[in-house]
């Protein structure tokens, strides 16, 4: 009788631009569940907006679909959802605990007065 594999730690990313698809790619080998969440389908190849904005290219030569990027990468999902906030309690009790969260969400720089 096969016994049932212990659970693997989870590792939650949050955004899937640059920072967040480097970091996946860090843990495709890793014996860890990887959990991508994005509120977009695609990543976006920030760089090249403006080749966009000049029409020299198609928005579809600058955006690729997340899933797809990933779809090699057996130990991860892609979830489409916003995250709002880390309630770290109620993961716990419902169950669907992660050991490691990584936000990927892009920094924003503040000017201080
Ligand atoms: C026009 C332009 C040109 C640039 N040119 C260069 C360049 O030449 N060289 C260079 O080094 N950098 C350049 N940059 C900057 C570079 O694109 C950014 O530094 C880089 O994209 C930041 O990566 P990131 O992963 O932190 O964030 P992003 O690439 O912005 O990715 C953040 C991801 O998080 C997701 N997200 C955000 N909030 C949430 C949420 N609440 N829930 C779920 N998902 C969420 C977003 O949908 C997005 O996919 C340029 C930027 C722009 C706009």
């Amino acid at each position: 009788m096969n016994s049932i594999p212990a659970r693997m730690p989870r590792v939650v990313i949050v955004g899937g631009g640059f920072g967040g698809l480097a970091a996946a790619r860090a843990l495709r080998r890793a014996s860890v569940e990887v959990i991508l969440i994005d509120r977009t389908n695609h990543h976006l190849f920030q760089p090249l907006l403006y080749q966009v904005a000049t029409s020299a290219l198609t928005p579809g030569q600058i955006g690729w679909p997340i899933r797809n990027i990933l779809r090699r990468q057996s130990n991860t999902t892609v979830i489409l959802g916003e995250v709002t906030g880390v309630n770290k309690e109620r993961t716990r009790r419902s169950g669907t605990s992660w050991q490691a969260l990584r936000t990927a969400v892009r920094c924003r720089s503040r000017t201080t007065t």
